[in-house]
């Protein structure tokens, strides 16, 4: 595997970065997860610019355009030889001292891993997830914003602990008022009749690449799109439930804290979105052999 680090290609075991840098030392980063189908980069532009404005946020300076950051994602998969994988983009601030302040950094870091896509197990697909709600709450955004992707996961790693704690593969997690964020690694769903609803990036979500192209696809099949705050019990009274993310796609949802959602097994409008953006994945994208 050749591994992209400020423009050069490194073996993996040569491919290290300082124990000084201060997204080692502090989280203080940005980051995407990105997937290639068919030879293809999916929605790369959205991708990239989700970077910029997380660095944006952060007061990064990329020292790479939008235009060069495209282009050596695609030519980290080339090297790599690959038409279907996962590609990490690390952004971190850079070497400093050992002091917070990021006035040390001078000089950013761009790591581009392109490598094999981990996913949930096939059955998990077929039979629907079985999820719960986790006592630690999603980031205030008037503190970290969880729009901001951010190589800070601590607040979804300790939601996917417990989850794990508890027998669970992914956890809910509700913001400081109560109301649903997100998942994760994944936004969240719910159908009901031909509405479809997910909840608005205010209540603490990531602005999804997935979520939206199925936004997308869902007003292409006729159905009301919204972005309500919503309850426990909305998601518990929901006739279809999912989730969605770069790595996991479309991954239904069955039960919910021990209540069955909907007839208890995937609904005919997930599968629907499944199939549909499935298509998408095959038929769209930035290709990476020209
Ligand atoms: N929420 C969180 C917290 C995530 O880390 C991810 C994965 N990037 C998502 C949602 C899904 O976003 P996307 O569809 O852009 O992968």
């Amino acid at each position: 595997m050749k591994i992209f680090i400020d423009g050069k290609y490194y073996d993996e075991k040569n491919a290290k970065i300082s124990v000084f840098d201060h997204g080692l030392l502090y989280g203080d980063g940005i980051f995407e997860g990105i997937r290639a189908y068919h030879g293809s980069v999916f929605r790369l532009k959205e991708h990239i610019d989700r970077l910029f404005y997380s660095a944006k946020a952060i007061m990064l300076a990329i020292p790479m355009s939008r235009a060069e950051m495209m282009k050596a994602v695609l030519d980290t998969c080339r090297r790599n030889k690959l038409r279907d994988c996962y590609i990490r983009l690390v952004v971190t601030r850079g070497v400093g001292t050992l002091g917070l302040n990021p006035r040390s950094c001078k000089a950013p870091s761009v790591i581009i891993i392109a490598g094999n896509i981990q996913i949930y197990p096939r059955e998990l697909y077929e039979r629907g997830m079985d999820i719960i709600t986790v006592p630690t709450t999603r980031n205030l955004h008037s503190a970290l914003n969880p729009a901001i992707k951010s190589l800070n996961y601590l607040n979804n790693i300790l939601a996917r602990i417990e989850a794990n704690n508890s027998g669970y593969e992914e956890a809910i997690m509700l913001n400081a008022e109560g109301f649903v964020a997100e998942c994760t690694v994944e936004n969240i769903f719910i159908v009901n009749g031909r509405k479809l609803m997910t909840p608005p990036l205010s209540a603490g979500a990531l602005y999804g690449v997935t979520r939206e192209a199925v936004m997308e696809l869902a007003a292409q099949m006729g159905l009301a799109v919204a972005e309500p705050n919503l309850t426990r019990y909305d998601l518990f009274n929901a006739e279809e439930c999912f989730l969605t993310g770069t790595g996991a796609e479309i991954v239904p949802v069955v039960k919910i804290d021990g209540r069955v959602i909907g007839a208890g097994k995937p609904g005919p409008v997930t599968k629907r979105l499944v199939s549909d953006y499935h298509a998408l994945t095959k038929t769209s994208g930035e290709p990476i052999y020209g």
